[in-house]
């Protein structure tokens, strides 16, 4: 291996997870597949073709820039959606490609019209409205002069979606807010259909909406987090567990697999005596006789400097804590009490070894991190592979 580390895709766990979340929807409600962010750290360029293996025909990400490079490895049949960013430069990029997009305000539904002109292609648009997210989305106005537009240009737009986005379907504290928002966007959508713009599928859901509120389901879901294997947050996976009527359904095991496992190798051994200072500074005093690890993997691969003497990796199926600081490009490890440790020997950062697992939300909840964090700050040179 070239690289310090490496991040290896497990697809039997994709299938897996692909399988449970498509299990929660109706038949007429369509999975796309969220890969913003890199596909989630886990390597747009990987994941893209092989959740694609896995029967995945609709991906959304957040910019022009992921979606071109997600077009570069989708196959003919596959839409892509993007819920975000589009340089001006890029639109007649997206048009030409088919490539649908969000509409959030007039300016980019009139410079998608334009682009559509000059491409000669009609634009594929989904109206993002206001529900109360206050983030991006149309109006009542703006919605209703949307509708005008597309009516009076018809041949330059197929109206292929009507969605919003819910501020906080994960937590029951705002239980209240994502109702209302639910109800809106029931009011909105239908004023939109009413305006004469039939069809086009409605989509609300993230992976906590699908969960939580099955009624934010409606055409189509997008899911992120929940298909590599994480729960959005605590609350959304106990209420799952706790959804189920019998004891042993509320014990059932987890049904989300994490789908990244990211390792490494020990680059040297080093043995100290009681008393010895470890690493910069004097944070960690040996306070035995021990055995500590280099590992090529520090705070520039994404491994927090906040895990420094917190943090934990896994070696010959045991636990090892960081001890000392986690520098740029390595940190140091404890492996005293993993029997017969050699140089060469396998790290796991993330995911199982032996019956070991460390997962990310070990790091997460440590630092107070989302998983979501952790996962996007794994940098995209670090190799990705797919293993079954
Ligand atoms: C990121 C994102 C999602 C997916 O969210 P998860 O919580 O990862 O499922 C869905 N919709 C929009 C608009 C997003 O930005």
């Amino acid at each position: 291996m070239i690289h310090s580390s490496c991040v290896e895709i497990s697809r039997s766990a994709y299938r897996r997870n692909l399988r449970f979340l498509k299990g929660l929807l109706g038949p007429k409600t369509l999975f796309s597949s969220v890969v913003k962010g890199n596909a989630y750290g886990h390597g747009l360029e990987t994941f893209v073709p092989m959740a694609q293996e896995c029967g995945v025909r609709h991906f959304s990400v957040f910019s022009g820039e992921e979606a071109y490079v997600a077009d570069r490895c989708r196959d003919a049949d596959t839409d892509l959606l993007i819920m975000g960013h589009i340089g001006d430069e890029a639109m007649d990029w997206a048009v030409d490609r088919g490539v649908a997009f969000y509409v959030f305000d007039l300016d980019r539904l009139c410079a998608a019209r334009d682009a559509a002109r000059r491409v000669r292609k009609p634009a594929r648009v989904h109206l993002e409205l206001e529900t109360g997210m206050n983030r991006t989305g149309l109006d009542t106005d703006e919605m209703e002069k949307a509708v005008g537009l597309i009516r009076q240009d018809r041949r330059l737009f197929r109206l292929e979606g009507i969605c919003t986005h819910l501020a906080g379907a994960e937590s029951i504290s705002n239980y209240v807010r994502v109702h209302q928002q639910l109800r809106t966007f029931r009011r909105m959508a239908g004023r939109v259909r009413k305006g004469g713009l039939r069809g086009g599928r409605r989509h609300t859901a993230c992976s906590a909406a699908m969960m939580n509120y099955p009624a934010s389901k409606l055409d189509m879901v997008r899911v992120g987090i929940a298909q590599y294997g994480y729960w959005p947050n605590q609350e959304t996976r106990m209420r799952y567990q706790m959804s189920g009527t019998s004891p042993e359904a509320q014990s059932r095991p987890d049904p989300l697999l994490g789908i990244m496992r990211w390792r490494s190798r020990i680059m040297s051994l080093k043995r100290v005596r009681q008393g010895d200072f470890v690493g910069y500074g004097t944070t960690y005093q040996a306070s035995r006789r021990q055995v500590l690890a280099a590992v090529p993997v520090g705070y520039y691969h994404g491994f927090s400097r906040s895990l420094s003497n917190l943090g934990h990796v896994l070696v010959r199926g045991r636990r090892a804590p960081v001890a000392g600081y986690v520098n740029m490009n390595m940190m140091m490890i404890d492996v005293t009490d993993c029997p017969g440790v050699s140089r060469g020997d396998e790290v796991v950062i993330i995911g199982k070894q032996q019956r070991a697992r460390s997962t990310v939300r070990s790091f997460s909840d440590l630092i107070n991190y989302l998983n979501y964090e952790i996962l996007v700050r794994i940098p995209a040179s670090i190799p990705r592979v797919v293993v079954d």
